[in-house]
C-alpha cells in the first residue's frame, strides 16, 4: 500500500453509523509528478481544480527557477491550496544510485527511475560536461535503446522501456540541484542535449512536453539553440518535431554511404541516407537563417575514417552551406566494443579534408576518459550487478 493510500484509509471500527465501503489503494490514484506536466497541462489541471491558471505558472517558477520541491515552501501560494496540491501532486526527483567524477570535471550519474510494483529496477545515465563558457547536460530519453547501433555501449544492454516526461525532465532538475547552482542567475547548466541513453524520437510523446518545459520561460527557460535533440534518423518524427517545437537538431550520421551506415546505424535500412537528407532540408526550411544541423560522426579506426570517407561526407553535405556542421567524435571504447578509436592523425586528416571543402568541422574533445565514458557503460555495470542480485533481465525489443 502506498503512503498516500494508507493515510486515507477509513477507520471502520470507530463509528456506530452504517459502515462506508473500505477504500482500497486503487481508490486513491497515485499523485501526479509535476515534472511530467508542461505549462498547458499544468494549467489544465489547475483549472479542473477550480484554480486560476496563473497559479500553475507560479508553481512552475518555484520548481524550475527556485529549485523547490516542497509545496510548503511556495510562500506566494495560499496555505489551503498548498495542502490541496500536496494531496494531488508530488515533485519527485530520481534516486541517485551512483556517481563518477572525472579529473576533468565531467560527472556521470546513474539514476533509478520510478518503479511500479512488481516491475524491475530500471536505471539510466545523465552526464554533466563543464567547459569554460558553458555547462552541458547530456540526458537520457529511454532506459536502454532498441536502435542497435553497432558502436554503441547502450545498445549492448538492449531496450528496457520509454522514460516518462517526468523522468526525462527530472534529470535536469536533479543535476541543477546536485551541482549547487542558482536556478535563476548563475546557470551551471546552459545547454541540454538529448544524447544520453535512447533514441529520443522513438519516445516522441514523452520527449515533446519535456522539450517544452526546457524552453518555457516558466520552466528552465533555455534558449532554443541550447536544447539539442539528437536522432539516429527517424524521418517521420524529424518532420513532426519541425512542426511542433523550435529546437536544435543533431543527426547521428557516422557514414556517408548506405552500405556502411546500414552496418553502423541499422535504422538506415528503413530510412536511408537520401531520405534522411531530404528530412534535414525540410527541417531547416521553416527556420531562421542561423539554424543549422549538427552531423555527428564517430571516428572508428579503419572503418569510416579514411580520406575517401571524408570526401564522400563532404559531397553528401555539399549544398547545405553554413547550415551543416560536422562534429567528429573520437570513439569511446568499452569492454565488448568491436571497434577502436581512430588515431589522432586520422582524425586530423579527416577534419582537414572536410574543412578544405568548406564544411564547418569540430572535433569533440574526449571527456571523462578516467571514468566509464561511453554512454550506457556505467549503467551496464551497475545494472548487471543488479541483474544477478534481483534476477532482473531486461527484454530486448527490436
Ligand atoms: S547510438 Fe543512440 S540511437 Fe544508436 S543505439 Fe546508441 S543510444 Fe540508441
Amino acid at each position: 500500500m502506498t503512503a498516500e493510500a494508507s493515510s486515507n484509509t477509513v477507520d471502520n471500527t470507530a463509528t456506530a453509523y452504517p459502515q462506508a465501503p473500505l477504500l482500497t489503494p486503487a481508490a486513491f490514484p497515485p499523485r501526479v509528478n509535476l515534472f511530467g506536466l508542461d505549462r498547458a497541462a499544468l494549467r489544465e489541471q489547475f483549472e479542473k481544480m477550480g484554480e486560476a491558471g496563473f497559479r500553475a505558472d507560479q508553481v512552475m517558477l518555484w520548481i524550475y527557477r527556485r529549485g523547490v520541491s516542497d509545496f510548503e515552501q511556495m510562500s506566494n501560494i495560499g496555505k489551503a491550496l498548498r495542502a490541496r496540491l500536496a494531496t494531488h501532486f508530488v515533485i519527485r526527483p530520481p534516486e541517485l544510485v551512483t556517481e563518477q567524477v572525472s579529473v576533468d570535471g565531467t560527472r556521470k550519474w546513474v539514476l533509478k527511475l520510478e518503479q511500479a510494483e512488481g516491475k524491475p529496477v530500471t536505471m539510466i545515465e545523465t552526464v554533466y560536461i563543464p567547459e569554460a563558457t558553458r555547462g552541458t547536460l547530456c540526458i537520457s530519453s529511454q532506459a536502454g535503446c532498441a536502435m542497435d547501433c553497432s558502436f554503441c555501449s547502450t545498445a549492448q544492454g538492449g531496450f528496457s522501456r520509454n522514460m516518462s516526461t517526468a523522468e526525462i525532465v527530472a534529470q535536469v532538475w536533479f543535476a541543477g540541484k546536485t551541482l549547487g547552482g542558482d536556478f535563476q542567475n548563475e546557470r551551471v547548466i546552459s545547454n541540454v542535449v538529448f544524447m544520453g541513453m535512447g533514441e529520443p524520437l522513438a519516445n516522441y510523446n514523452n520527449v515533446l512536453p519535456a522539450i517544452r518545459i526546457l524552453l518555457d520561460d516558466f520552466g528552465f527557460g533555455l534558449s532554443k539553440r541550447r536544447v539539442t535533440v539528437s536522432t539516429s534518423g527517424l524521418v517521420p518524427f524529424i518532420d513532426r518535431l519541425a512542426g511542433d517545437v523550435d529546437t536544435a537538431l543533431a543527426i547521428s550520421l557516422h557514414a556517408a554511404n548506405d552500405k556502411l551506415r546500414d552496418q553502423l546505424v541499422p535504422i538506415n535500412k528503413k530510412y536511408p541516407i537520401a531520405e534522411l537528407m531530404e528530412a534535414c532540408k525540410r527541417y531547416l526550411a521553416g527556420k531562421d537563417r542561423k539554424a543549422h544541423i549538427v552531423y555527428e560522426y564517430v571516428m572508428l579506426d579503419g572503418v569510416n575514417d579514411q580520406p575517401e570517407h571524408a570526401r564522400e561526407l563532404a559531397k553528401l553535405l555539399n549544398g547545405q552551406g553554413q547550415a551543416a556542421k560536422v562534429n567528429l567524435i573520437p570513439f569511446n571504447p568499452f569492454p565488448e566494443a568491436r571497434y577502436k578509436r581512430s588515431t589522432p592523425e586520422a582524425i586530423t586528416r579527416f577534419s582537414e579534408i572536410l574543412r578544405a571543402k568548406g564544411l564547418l568541422t569540430m572535433t569533440r574533445r574526449t571527456r571523462g576518459d578516467d571514468i566509464d565514458a561511453a554512454c550506457g557503460q556505467l549503467v551496464g555495470k551497475v545494472q548487471s550487478k543488479q541483474k544477478k542480485r534481483l534476477g532482473d533481465i531486461p527484454v530486448r525489443v527490436q
